[in-house]
């Protein structure tokens, strides 16, 4: 007889479990027993256990003996448990042994066994068993998944997917206070699309959302992985470059001016052209030690890059774009 096991989602899956046993008539019978609701692999020492849990990643459970030949079933928990991979680490396992050894139920609890079986097994038990830390196992899945999607809402702009302005303050913040502490460099890009409002009153809303994405790729693929793209404003985008130099900020904003002027974003039959102006700031040149302050330097820069008449990087508060 089998326990119907419930379980929300469309398409249940069956539990895989792993079962460690010497002795092939024990592992028969539980086999026999178990088939019938959840798939199984199984070893028939330790040390092949430890191969098949490293191997395997489906496997969602181990059921192991205590005595065997070479690695017990002690040794492969402590193994289990010690594992710097956390698919590993957290892997529910249940020992079974004859007899009722009390020192061996208290070392296995003591080493992280999650459950513990006499022999000979009640199948129902130990299907009931199952059931629940295979549900508990599930559960603690989908609760990382919505923990991950939420991190991902609070940093990322839906649109873009580029970080959002609370996370670029952070990081900024964090790349200050190493730039002040170990004398590194810190420099940073504030630019936005010129003219922007003319693409949504001429193409639309939608091709406007069009061309942000697009200039979001662009600027993520011309930066280095340590450099922090942010989107900070509507149409504003903000670039941290951490251990980057005046010249070397100042060669980027120039190779990411150019890049946009020379791309044009198809939106249905249109092909739309646009350029950013940009203001730039390298905190090792200014006399400000946060970093609010540095963005505001910045933006004072992109005002007058706007001023002085768009399409253009300003590198300097008298409106430079000679960075030489
Ligand atoms: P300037 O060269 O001075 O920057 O002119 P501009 O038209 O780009 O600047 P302005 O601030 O007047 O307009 C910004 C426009 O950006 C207005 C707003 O509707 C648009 N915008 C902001 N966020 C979004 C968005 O998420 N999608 C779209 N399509 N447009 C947006
Ligand atoms: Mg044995
Ligand atoms: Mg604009
Ligand atoms: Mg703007």
């Amino acid at each position: 007889m089998a326990i119907t096991q419930t379980n929300d989602s469309d398409q249940p899956k069956r539990p895989y479990i792993l079962i460690v046993e010497d002795s092939p008539t024990t592992l028969a019978v539980i086999s026999s027993h178990l088939s019938e609701y959840v798939d199984i692999i199984s070893a028939s020492n330790g040390e092949q256990a430890w191969e098949l849990i490293q191997q395997d990643h489906d496997i969602k459970l181990v059921l192991t003996d205590i005595v065997m030949p070479g690695l017990s079933g002690h040794q492969l928990l402590v193994k289990i448990r010690k594992s710097d991979d956390p698919r590993i680490a957290n892997l529910p396992v249940f020992m079974m042994t004859t007899g009722v050894d009390v020192t061996d139920k208290h070392l296995a609890f003591l080493n992280g066994v999650n459950d513990f079986l006499t022999k000979p097994i009640d199948p129902i038990e130990l299907q009931a068993r199952i059931n629940v830390h295979h549900n508990l196992a599930n559960t603690i899945l989908e609760l990382e998944a919505s923990r991950n999607e939420l991190k991902l809402q609070a940093t990322t702009d839906p649109l873009t997917k580029l970080y959002n302005r609370r996370v670029f303050f952070e990081e900024g913040d964090k790349a200050m206070f190493t730039m002040l502490r170990y004398k590194t460099d810190l420099s940073l890009i504030l630019l936005d699309i010129d003219y922007f409002k003319k693409v949504n009153d001429i193409y639309g809303h939608h091709a406007g959302d069009v061309v942000l994405v697009n200039v979001s790729r662009l600027l993520g693929s011309l930066v280095r992985h340590v450099d922090i793209v942010a989107r900070i404003g509507g149409e504003e985008f903000c670039i941290l470059l951490p251990g980057t130099n005046r010249l070397g900020a100042a060669v980027l904003a120039e190779r990411i001016r150019k890049s946009i002027e020379a791309t044009t974003t198809s939106v249905d039959e249109h092909k739309i052209q646009i350029s950013i102006s940009s203001g730039l700031v390298t905190a090792s040149s200014e006399n400000c030690d946060k970093f609010e302050d540095l963005v505001k330097i910045a933006d004072k820069r992109l005002y007058l890059a706007k001023n002085s008449g768009r399409n253009r990087i300003c590198v300097s508060d008298d409106g430079k774009s000679d960075y030489s």
